[in-house]
């Protein structure tokens, strides 16, 4: 048995939108989470990423706003790009209604923001540090908020927002609903949910999987003084559409990225450094496909959702268990099939053993392949 969109309490615009968004049915965590936001409840979402976490919440919120011109509810991201791309996925499910939703974001100008915000929305989608700018000038108001919704919750504590997002949540009106979504659930996250929840109902998919199960994995063993090599080869017998490759640091990346480009690749780098207007010109060049690689450390690649990544590649491997799920969830998402390769030193076997006890499954092992066989 198979629930519908249909089977929910929404309005004919949103039904209309979810279909002509092609989504034929609901996500298993759309499913179980919807029904209980829509009559009202606090929700706890835990599911892997890329399994349609942004439309479980959208779609109660973009059904319970109102069109009277006051900010109704607040989406809090870890990222300004996950803050644009939460708005857009919003504003595609209310395009039959007249609504209009903002992101707000640090490194645009504030002064279109606070205009904006003038004119009046209804939903508000940004980083917490932006947002609290907005409350201390009083430019945005938290009065009236229904439904506050703290998106990819433990990417935002990994970043240092918990104290940002505590004193955000005690400004919004005690009577509103509140809902967490995170793909993982560190105690950190349990802590902020009893303080700021009310009797929040629970929403797991896949528990002790938290890897998507079209993700493929594999390890490759490599030496640290020949590991650019080792990746060309890997990467010149994959066929690769679009790939992530992740590194430990910024240098790293730009070490990477450099020798990727004189190596004749299209690779691009992402890290913390770029301006907001280099970033968006990278990440417009990889999501228009003019580049094939993007090289990118986890705080750069946070939230990002790309279309048609083939590949995740651990260039290094990551440190903490919790950040190679949040890596690997950038392939493999909405039913597609992807591919995560990680690139393992000896004295980096240890992490991967913790990693597998993380996903709670062993990751095969590949060889590195030699000339002959990526030249065939
Ligand atoms: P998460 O937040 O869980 O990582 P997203 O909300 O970003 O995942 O969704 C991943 C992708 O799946 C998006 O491109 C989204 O448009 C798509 N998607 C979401 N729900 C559905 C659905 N019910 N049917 C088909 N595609 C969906
Ligand atoms: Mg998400």
């Amino acid at each position: 048995m198979t629930t519908n969109f249909n089977d929910f309490q929404i309005s004919e615009p949103i039904k209309r939108a979810i279909k002509e968004m092609g989504f034929e049915e609901p996500s298993p965590i759309q499913e179980k989470a919807i029904p209980v936001i829509l009559e009202r409840g606090d929700v706890i979402g835990q599911a892997q990423t890329g399994t349609g976490k942004t439309a479980a919440f959208g779609i109660p919120v973009v059904e319970k706003v109102t069109q009277e011109r006051y900010v109704q509810a607040l989406i809090l991201t870890p990222t300004r790009e996950l803050a644009i791309q939460v708005s857009g996925e919003l504003q595609k499910l209310s395009v039959h209604k007249k609504i209009r939703t903002l992101p707000i974001y640090g490194g645009q100008s504030i002064g279109h923001q606070i205009k904006a915000l003038k004119q009046g929305v209804q939903v508000v989608i940004g980083t917490p540090g932006r947002i609290l700018d907005h409350l201390r000038r009083k430019t945005l108001k938290l009065d009236q908020v229904h439904t506050v919704v703290l998106d990819e919750a433990d990417e935002m504590l990994d970043m240092g927002f918990v104290d940002d997002i505590e004193t955000i949540l005690r400004q919004v009106n005690q009577e509103r609903q509140t809902l967490l979504f995170s793909a993982t659930m560190p105690l950190a996250i349990r802590k902020l949910t009893k303080r700021y929840m009310k009797t929040p109902k629970t929403v797991t998919i896949n528990k002790g999987e938290v890897t998507a199960p079209l993700i493929n994995q594999m390890y490759f063993k490599v030496l640290e003084r020949n590991k650019i090599d080792s990746l060309c080869r890997i990467i010149d017998s994959e066929d690769i559409e679009l790939g992530i490759l992740f590194c430990r640091t910024k240098k790293g990346v730009a070490e990477l990225t450099e020798a990727l480009q004189a190596r004749g690749y299209l690779a691009d780098g992402l890290h913390g450094d770029l301006t907001q207007s280099q970033r968006d010109a990278v990440m417009k060049k990889f999501r228009d496909s003019s580049i094939e690689f993007l090289i990118a450390t986890d705080v750069a690649a946070r939230g990002i959702d790309v279309e048609n990544v083939s590949h995740v590649i651990n260039y290094d491997i990551p440190q903490d268990p919790e950040s190679y799920v949040h890596r690997i969830g950038r392939t493999g998402r909405a039913g597609k099939k992807g591919l995560a390769l990680t690139l393992v030193t000896p004295r980096e076997m240890k992490h991967l053993r913790s990693i597998e006890k993380e996903i709670k499954m062993p990751i095969p092992s590949q060889d590195v392949p030699t000339i002959e066989e990526v030249v065939e």
